[in-house]
């Protein structure tokens, strides 16, 4: 696991004041500006009329289609699948500001691994113009000149110490070396992982090469060796190829997902530069948002055969949660005995992109392994079916697709889409108007909540708001408050609601406050101040009234005992003040 790094608060303030919400969603989408708000089509869920606007006073977006909301950064973040520090980076470099030192996590340099790592990479693909028979091989498979200078493949011979005599002349490179998984060391004696073996470096998406995987020659096991978990190799985050995919198209359209090296490197080889490989393991969420940083198309190769069919159904499970609307995930599934190395070297280019053609589009997928699992034949199958899909589904981002496919196999099982979704509901009952609690928005707010969203709009009332004398309270949403206002006394450059959100840690207030500022976007004023300073003496003086309401019943009842007493006459002393 990566500690997670923090970018400091300043640099971000500083980041979100520079850049404009307005400017950056413009670019991206088509917006129509009312007044001090713009207006436009949802990038996050499909509509016909524009329910997503952009407020530049508040650097802030707000979807009341389907709520999505936030500042600039979770909006490049959401709209263009990147990471935190992806956009950070992105954000900065339309300024020219250079990233800051990374705070928080362990401070880390991996400059010289990654030239080490390099260099050895290169020492292997000398070795390949010097070896025959590795040559001899790469070529009986077919592959051109141009493929093994791609992917830098090399050669590492058969000896125990070819990279240690080499680059560990330093003692210092010597520990390098077993860190990053070059060398071994046991009972004394440190000797090279590789020997014997065709070297497939593995290159991080920015080009760097992190670890390798070798291929013997002979009929030796393993057949496949890679380097293991390192500080620069996490396993279950890389995908071998996406340098090469992101090096050779300028627009990423779809990517295909395959199980080895050599299928990436024999489509490559064919002109198929679109597909990746997991690197010994299946596919993790990891992964799976890497690609969909990458382009909203993902295809799933998989061999036609019984494995390959749980692989893919294991696939489809890691992917629900990521199917938003605009993603498209397919399945596609070889003849058996075949793997895209052997069908592309075999039957072509064409053939294989026609073959890819057909893929099982998710939901199709979905639906007939369901029906396989259960097939609808009696109640209790079509119970049991009912059941299993909804626990996938229910892991589904909210979307167009995700009721789509609920609608489909609501209309398949002859069961209300309401019952699929609440299996424990009776029939009878989920026909027959339920009393609900009030939508949020037609509940009187009360005067807290009021409160954190005047903040939330006019950071700025901050430095004119006194709530000292809710100091020793712990009411629902009163901490929430005050930690608003130490943000706010602490930073009290934040002018927008964008980039006081920035500042809030926790995902769920974060996400709940977004959902308060969004709902409430349009509203205007300039006595924000004075009329959060009255609602919290409105909540103060209604918090006096119900502590006197029960000392009173208390004193009814005999039960004061003098230190009470004396704080009823204190209160009512205070509240006639007050009034
Ligand atoms: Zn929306």
């Amino acid at each position: 696991m990566t500690v997670k790094q923090k970018i400091p608060q300043d640099f971000l303030d500083d980041l979100i004041a520079r850049n404009d919400i307005v400017e950056w969603i413009s670019e991206r989408i088509s917006l129509k500006r009312s007044g001090s708000n713009w207006h436009g089509k949802c990038p996050f869920h499909q509509e016909k009329s524009p329910s997503f606007s952009v407020s530049q006073t508040k650097q802030f977006y707000y979807c009341f289609g389907c709520k999505a909301a936030g500042n600039i950064i979770q909006f490049i973040m959401e709209y263009h699948h990147y990471t935190f520090l992806e956009t950070v980076e992105l954000l900065a470099n339309a300024h020219g500001l250079s990233m800051p030192t990374l705070t928080g996590g362990k401070q880390e340099n991996h400059q010289e691994d990654w030239a080490l790592m390099q260099a050895i990479a290169k020492a292997y693909q000398q070795q390949l113009n010097k070896a025959p028979k590795p040559m001899e091989y790469l070529i009986a498979r077919g592959l051109s000149n141009t493929t093994i200078k791609a992917f830098q493949l090399g050669f590492a011979p058969d000896e125990w110490r070819f990279v240690l005599n080499r680059f560990a002349k330093d003692p210092s490179n010597m520990k390098r070396l077993i860190t990053l998984g070059m060398a071994i060391e046991k009972k004394n004696s440190i000797y090279d992982r590789f020997r014997g073996r065709i070297m497939f470096p593995i290159i991080n998406h920015k080009g760097q090469v992190i670890a390798f995987g070798g291929r013997v020659l002979n009929q030796e096991t393993p057949k496949y060796l890679n380097s293991p978990e390192t500080p620069l190799f996490h396993k279950s985050d890389e995908l071998f190829g996406l340098y090469h995919v992101r090096k050779q198209t300028q627009k990423i359209s779809k990517i295909l997902v395959v199980e080895g090296y050599m299928d990436v490197i024999a489509l490559a080889n064919h002109g198929i530069h679109y597909a990746v490989a997991t690197l010994g393991t299946a596919i993790t969420p990891g992964h799976l948002k890497k690609l969909l940083r990458q382009c909203d198309t993902i295809y799933f190769c998989f061999d036609g055969d019984l494995a390959g069919h749980t692989a893919a159904w294991k696939a489809l499970t890691t992917a629900l949660p990521h199917c938003h609307d605009g993603t498209h995930i397919f399945f596609s599934f070889l003849p058996e005995k075949e793997d895209p190395d052997s069908f592309v070297n075999q039957h072509g280019k064409d053939s294989f992109e026609e073959h890819l053609d057909k893929s099982l589009p998710l939901s199709t997928f979905f639906m007939e392994k369901l029906y396989q699992n259960h097939p609808p034949t009696s109640l209790d199958n079509k119970a049991s079916l009912a059941k299993e899909a909804a626990t996938y589904l229910k892991q589904m981002p909210e979307g167009i697709f995700k009721s789509l496919l609920y609608k489909s196999l609501s209309e398949n099982v002859n069961i209300s889409v309401e019952e699929l979704k609440n299996p424990q509901a009776q029939p009878t009952q989920s026909r027959q108007p339920r009393p609900r609690m009030r939508p949020a928005s037609q509940t009187k707010s009360s005067p807290i909540r009021q409160i954190i969203t005047l903040l939330l709009h006019y950071p700025s009332i901050a430095s004119k708001l006194n709530i000292d004398a809710l100091s020793n309270d712990t009411t629902p949403g009163i901490p929430q408050l005050k930690h608003l206002m130490q943000i706010l006394e602490k930073s009290p450059k934040i002018k927008s609601t964008g980039a006081l959100l920035q500042h809030i840690e926790d995902p769920t207030f974060k996400k709940q406050l977004s959902q308060l500022a969004g709902q409430l976007i349009f509203t205007q004023g300039d006595e924000a101040a004075a009329l959060a300073q009255a609602l919290i003496n409105q909540y103060l003086q209604s918090k006096i009234k119900h502590t006197i309401q029960g000392l009173i019943r208390r004193a009814e009842q005999g039960l004061l005992s003098s230190e009470e007493k004396s704080k009823l006459q204190q209160l009512i002393t205070q509240q006639k003040k007050q009034n």
